[in-house]
């Protein structure tokens, strides 16, 4: 396939009527970016963009209820419910914009193909403009040989490779995500481009940088190949250096490797679909540069949980993401032993929390499968797991699931509201977690009224 060629797709509907409604007040539409590049690749398009040469003002007009989000002039068109919305975005040209390998046999869509210039990757500027919606048909509008560079495995800048990352140094990130994500070698001056500007990196917003890394660490191929160039090309040291400093730490495992390659393989046996528990394998021996002593990591996952929440701030997580993976970080060194009662199993699991759980088994899971290390049949982590589950289904390990409640306390043993309310309900879950048997309104209120007598 390549630039002007006839190209049939099947299209949604919705996205069909999209691009009908605005054929057919006379703008010109088009599909563009990774939509094309997906069906190039013969891959399902996880979202729909569409470009126009109708002004936003126009588009929000023609699709009623559309939501518009300046400044960018893209309006999304929410026709059905559940389904993405289709982003629709006027041409755009970027300015100090210089037009090089446009081809003459293009005619149609001169500033389609000025959009298309302002993209950051050959196989993403690309696009496909309808002649025949009903059926499908339509051309392919590729000025920059994207078809050509997938086909032959290449990432390459669009344009000039220095101006492209001078641009935006997010296109550093992006371009390591889209090399690994379809496994594209980087052209030669792109990547000369990219180690040049790879400093510029660390002036990027931390909200910008983590997105794109999130969406890096979510795909279905492993993360260590990308974090493996980001290394290559200098811009790992810029954006994580916490974790190029594990490079060359030693470690006494039995697969070999050092502490960087060993987070790497953690962050690999994560689960794909939750991007930030493998942000958490990634980052959950950071504490390992600074705490290396004669072989040994002595209060490595404290060193580590303070270095990944530094981490976790400058690039902007969400406090609820930040909390469950410094958490997870510290506590990942936890032992069990088969002689543990019941209640200190109950302990174990309020210590961790119930939302924590099935995190940090995964985490110890991905860690031993990093390490070689095999939990034994017995009295090793699954066995945790199943005691857990059992102590979970018995009794409170939490005051909200105790069978009385603050006010109870208020109503029943006349207590005023306050601190003391805290400090008896506290007392009463130990007891509870000791003896779930214990858990029982009367009993509950028994035991109370019983400290209350003694002081
Ligand atoms: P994905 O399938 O992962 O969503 P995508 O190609 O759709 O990949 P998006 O980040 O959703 O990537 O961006 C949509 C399109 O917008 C891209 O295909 C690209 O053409 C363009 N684009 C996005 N970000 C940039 C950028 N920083 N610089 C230049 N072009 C960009
Ligand atoms: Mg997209």
């Amino acid at each position: 396939m390549r630039d002007g060629d006839p190209f049939r797709i099947s299209l949604p509907d919705r996205v069909r009527s999209v691009l009908a409604s605005l054929v057919d007040a006379g703008a010109e539409a088009a599909l563009v970016g990774g939509s094309v590049r997906d069906l190039l690749r013969r891959d399902p398009p996880a979202d729909w963009d569409v470009a126009t040469s109708a002004p936003p003002e126009q588009v929000a007009e023609l699709f009623p209820g559309s939501t518009w989000q300046n400044p960018f002039g893209t309006v999304t068109v929410r026709d059905t419910e559940g389904e993405p919305g289709v982003e629709v975005t006027t041409y755009r040209v970027e300015a100090g914009y210089r037009d090089r390998r446009r081809p003459e046999s293009v005619q149609w869509g001169r500033s389609l193909i000025q959009d298309l210039a302002r993209r950051d990757f050959t196989i993403n500027a690309v696009a496909w403009l309808p002649d025949d919606l009903a059926a499908g048909g339509g051309r392919l509008v590729d000025p920059f040989g994207g078809a050509e560079d997938l086909e032959t495995g290449t990432l390459r800048a669009v344009g000039d490779a220095d101006a492209r990352f001078a641009e935006d140094a997010l296109r550093l990130v992006r371009a390591v995500r889209f090399a690994t994500r379809f496994d594209l070698r980087l052209d030669p001056a792109t990547e000369t481009a990219m180690r040049r500007h790879a400093g510029s990196a660390a002036a990027l917003s931390g909200e910008r940088v983590r997105d794109e890394l999130l969406r890096l660490l979510a795909g279905p191929q492993l993360p260590s190949g990308a974090f493996l160039l980001m290394e290559r090309l200098g811009l790992l040291a810029v954006l994580l250096p916490e974790l190029a400093a594990l490079r060359d730490v030693p470690q006494l495992k039995r697969i070999e490797g050092d502490a960087f390659e060993h987070s790497l393989r953690t962050a690999d046996a994560m689960p794909a679909s939750d991007a930030p528990l493998r942000l958490a394998g990634l980052l959950h021996d950071l504490g390992k540069a600074k705490t290396l002593a004669d072989g040994h990591f002595i209060g490595h996952e404290t060193a580590g949980a303070e270095l990944a929440e530094g981490v976790l701030k400058r690039l902007r997580s969400p406090r609820a993401e930040i909390t469950r993976i410094v958490r997870l970080i510290r506590l990942h060194m936890f032992s069990y032993s088969p002689n543990w009662t019941d209640a200190a199993v109950r302990r174990f699991v309020r210590r961790v929390g119930v939302d924590l759980l099935e995190d940090l088994f995964a985490l110890r899971a991905a860690d031993n499968a990093a390490s070689g290390t095999r939990e034994p049949p017995v009295g090793g982590v699954e066995e945790l797991r199943a005691r857990a589950a059992a102590a979970m289904a018995m009794g409170p390990l939490d005051a909200s699931q105790l069978a009385i409640s603050g006010d109870d306390l208020v109503t029943e043993l006349g207590i005023s509201p306050g601190p003391e309310i805290g400090r008896l309900l506290a007392r009463l879950l130990e007891a509870a977690i000791d003896d779930p048997s214990r858990n029982e309104r009367e009993q509950l209120l028994e035991l109370a009224r019983g400290w209350q007598r003694s002081g």
